[in-house]
Order: structure tokens, then C-alpha cells, then sequence
């Protein structure tokens, strides 16, 4: 009780699986008492390209625009545009964020991944010599939440995809364990589309269930042994 979520949502339908996903999420934790934020970031027409227009006022170097140097500068004279500063203050209040997607090709919707571009600047979420354990955003967790065309047998180490956990290096320790977010087991719900009515209401049941004892999980050890041991 009393804890922060903020759950970025990167669906285009609220009816979706995502969508029933998402829904249990804010009503299960609302009811345990913490407060939860969504971004929904298609709804919110969340601008997922790294350009200049994310500063305001005149640029480091006009000359040559360097996008992680300019962006870094901005940081520290408070000169990020307006949308990127109102996600940043809801990463920073939260304990826990929650990403909530269908898999594209094999990684996050562009319009969420554009979230991490923009959003996790240095000197915000990571800096020079501090990232990993040391990166900014620590005494958080994260939790990637998302849904699958593939089979679970698919995404297994002899599947044809490869274990789902080589999918989850990018994500969970390239973006989160980077800038020094501790992550949670993933929750996986393998091809949503091609199973049973019975099923699906099984794997929306599971979801609930997990995050009434959410709280009291341990981190994953994310070394690179977890993804490709
Ligand atoms: P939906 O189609 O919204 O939901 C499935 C079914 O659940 C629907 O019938 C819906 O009505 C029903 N439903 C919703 N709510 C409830 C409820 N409360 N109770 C019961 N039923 C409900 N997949 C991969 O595995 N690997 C990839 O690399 C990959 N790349 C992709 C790239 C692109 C560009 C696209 C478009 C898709 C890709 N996919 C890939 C497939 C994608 O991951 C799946 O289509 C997606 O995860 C399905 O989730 P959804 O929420 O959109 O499902
Ligand atoms: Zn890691």
C-alpha cells in the first residue's frame, strides 16, 4: 500500500488482450491501495522520434546535432520539452513501472522503445561511470509485461524463436539494469490469439493472482548468465 506505479501501456485498443491486461493491472494494484499512472502511449499520440524538437531554446552545438549530447545539456539546464519532462517526473515518483506490450518483431512497439530513446536521458537516468548497478533510477523496480503471436514451444531454446529470454536482453538489461532499475520476472502471455476463450481467461486470472503477491518477489539476477546460460 502506498507504493507508486506507473504502467506504460503501448496498445492501440483498449479492448485488446493488452488492453484486459492493462485493466487488471490498474484495478488489482488500485486495490491493494497504491497509486497507479498510465501512460497510454498511443492514446497520448506520444512522439516517438529523437529529434531537436525534444529541446527548447538554443541549441549546445547548432552546427552539428548530436541528439545524446544535446539532450544530456538540456537535462541540466531544464530545457527538455514539455512531454518529456512530464514522463520523466512520473518515472522518478514511481517504485515500480510496469511495460505493458505485444512483442513486434521480436522486440518493443516503436512508439514504446521511442519512450525509452526520449525519456531515460542521461543525466536523468544514467551518467558518466553510472549505469548498471550504479545508474540513476535506483530503488526502482520494472516489470516488462507483453503477449506473443508465437507459442510458448516456439520460443523455447530449441524453438524455432529461441529462448524468450534472448529477447529480453535488450530490454531488461540494456535499458532497465542500465540505468539502475531492478527488474522483475517478465509475465508472458504466449499467443493470446490462437488459443481458447478458457485459456485466455485463465491467463487474465494468472496475471491478477501474480500481482497480489507482487511485492513480496525478489529481482531477477540479471547478469548475462539469466539470458544465455
Ligand atoms: P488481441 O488480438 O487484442 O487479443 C486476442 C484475443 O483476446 C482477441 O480475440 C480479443 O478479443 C480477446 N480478448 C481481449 N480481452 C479479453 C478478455 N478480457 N477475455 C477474453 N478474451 C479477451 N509475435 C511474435 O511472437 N513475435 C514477433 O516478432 C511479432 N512481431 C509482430 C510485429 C508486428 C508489426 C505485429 C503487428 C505483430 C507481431 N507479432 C509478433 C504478433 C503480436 O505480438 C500479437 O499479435 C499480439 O501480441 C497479440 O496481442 P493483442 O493484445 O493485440 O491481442
Ligand atoms: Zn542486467
Amino acid at each position: 500500500p502506498g507504493k507508486k506505479v506507473l504502467i506504460v501501456f503501448a496498445h492501440q485498443e483498449p479492448k485488446s488482450f493488452n488492453g484486459s491486461l492493462l485493466k487488471i493491472a490498474v484495478e488489482e494494484l488500485t486495490k491493494q491501495g497504491c497509486s497507479v499512472t498510465v501512460s497510454d502511449l498511443y492514446a497520448m499520440e506520444f512522439e516517438p522520434r529523437a529529434t531537436r524538437n525534444d529541446i527548447v531554446g538554443g541549441l549546445h552545438n547548432s552546427e552539428t546535432f548530436n541528439y545524446g549530447v544535446e539532450t544530456w545539456e538540456a537535462y541540466k539546464r531544464g530545457g527538455l520539452s514539455k512531454d518529456l519532462v512530464e514522463e520523466q517526473k512520473k518515472v522518478q515518483e514511481a517504485d515500480l513501472l510496469i511495460f505493458q506490450f505485444p512483442l513486434f518483431w521480436f522486440n518493443m512497439p516503436a512508439i514504446l522503445k521511442g519512450w525509452m530513446d526520449r525519456v531515460l536521458v542521461q543525466g536523468f537516468a544514467y551518467d558518466l561511470s553510472k549505469a548498471y548497478d550504479g545508474g540513476l533510477l535506483q530503488d526502482k523496480l520494472s516489470l516488462f509485461s507483453f503477449t506473443t503471436g508465437g507459442s510458448q514451444e516456439m520460443y523455447s531454446k530449441e524453438g524455432i524463436g529461441g529462448d524468450i529470454r534472448y529477447v529480453l536482453w535488450p530490454m531488461q538489461h540494456g535499458v532497465m539494469h542500465f540505468c539502475g532499475v531492478k527488474v522483475l520476472e517478465p509475465h508472458i502471455c504466449y499467443a493470446p490469439e490462437n488459443v481458447s476463450e478458457g485459456k485466455r481467461k485463465e491467463m487474465l486470472t494468472a496475471w491478477t493472482q501474480r500481482l497480489k503477491t507482487l511485492w513480496k518477489e525478489e529481482p531477477i539476477d540479471c547478469s548475462p548468465e539469466w539470458y544465455f546460460k
